[in-house]
């Protein structure tokens, strides 16, 4: 008899996303409509920033950023060399240089030791990421953006609903970018929001993501060469159903992590994410550490043999051919990071998993590290 399959993941959704996809096919709107603004004003809401802007996607959000604040040629950015390539990708489209820094491994976030000692008189900008829904230590990474006059863009794909300090993730930057794929806090399918508070900023987001076009009674004057980064409405109508059960979403999260943390406690070989005080986490994934000398990706077999899906945490930029081979890293320059990418393993996290399914996971994650 054959267990039922466990999946790193499933999106929630029910009637209530067809009824509002429903009622936007009935309008005639499909473009961006009055469901973006309502989409937009929930998110400016819940985050607590001025404006917010929907997008295609979290890596359209951080391209459209990068290129309103006129980041281009000549410029470097620092990124974290742990994260979803997006995040330096759109600093090489910008024909600007991302300069990977290493990260710490109790949040897997930005190191503010080594983020300091790679700003050079060409540092314009650095994207803190908040991996996996837990926020960069904030703190030690705005003290060195204002001592070098950067700007700071929040890389908060993961973090909707996350908060450090008792503030919302998307306002410690300029701007913050979000991500509504099915594997983050809410989705649309495909989808992003930026959230800023800086008017001049908002405006020239607003030109960009539109082709450049300023509308003028019946026609459009073009000020820029813009892109096409609107969401739909029909998408954003699935957003606004999502966000109304956001709350709930991050409840159910709350309480799977937490049977995670009873259920492996005592696996010496395990570490789990700690969530330091004043920090509220998405646990957009649930990613443990396991010891250097356990075979990760052999545990990723095992677990899939035992019909639960895993998968790695997140990658070693500085080790992907497309950075080494345009920037000159050598596996390891990032020791932290090659680490965690190595060691790091995402186990199976969404609102619907029961106790019962944790402790399976729990139990055949214990099985398959006795032989790794
Ligand atoms: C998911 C993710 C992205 C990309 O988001 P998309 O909406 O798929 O473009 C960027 N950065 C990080 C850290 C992510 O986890």
């Amino acid at each position: 008899m054959s267990a039922e399959r466990i999946w790193l993941t499933r999106p929630q959704t029910d009637e209530a996303e067809i009824d509002e996809i429903r009622e936007v096919l009935a309008s005639g709107t499909l473009t961006q409509g009055p469901k973006v603004v309502q989409l937009e004003s929930m998110v400016a809401g819940l985050v607590g920033t001025r404006h917010a802007f929907a997008t295609t996607s979290a890596t359209t959000a951080l391209h459209l950023t990068l290129a309103a604040l006129g980041i281009g040629p000549g410029d470097e950015v620092l990124v974290p060399d742990f994260t979803f390539p997006a995040t330096a990708n759109v600093v090489a489209q910008q024909r600007a240089t991302p300069v990977l820094v290493d990260i710490e491994l109790e949040r897997f976030g930005l190191d503010a030791a080594d983020l300091d000692a790679r700003v050079t008189s060409r540092t314009k900008a650095i994207i803190p990421v908040h991996a996996f829904g837990l926020a960069a230590d904030m703190d030690p990474i705005l003290e060195v953006a204002a001592r070098h006059e950067l700007v700071v863009i929040e890389d908060a794909a993961c973090a909707l609903g996350a908060t450090y300090g008792g503030r919302e993730a998307g306002t410690f930057g300029t701007a913050g970018c979000f991500s509504f794929h099915p594997r983050k806090s809410i989705t649309t399918g495909e989808g992003g929001m930026i959230t800023t508070s800086d008017d001049a900023l908002a405006d020239r987001i607003r030109l960009l993501r539109s082709h450049g076009g300023v509308r003028e009674e019946n026609r459009f004057t073009f000020e820029a060469a813009g892109f096409n980064y609107r969401m739909s409405d029909i998408l954003a109508a699935v957003g606004v159903a999502q966000m109304r059960k956001l709350p709930a979403f991050l409840e159910a999260r709350r309480r799977v992590a937490g049977w995670y943390a009873a259920a492996l406690a005592d696996v010496a070989s395990v570490r789990l994410p700690t969530v330091p005080a004043g920090s509220e986490h998405t646990y957009q994934s649930y990613v443990v550490l396991l010891d250097e000398d356990l075979d990760r990706d052999q545990t990723i077999r095992r677990l899939r043999d035992d019909q639960i899906e895993t998968t790695l945490g997140t990658y070693a930029l500085h080790v992907q051919p497309y950075f080494s081979r345009s920037y000159g890293y050598r596996p390891g320059d990032r020791p932290r990071s090659r680490r965690a990418f190595d060691s790091s393993l995402a186990l199976p996290l969404y609102g619907a998993m029961t106790e019962g399914d944790v402790a399976r996971v729990a139990d055949r994650l214990q099985a398959a590290l006795a032989v790794a």
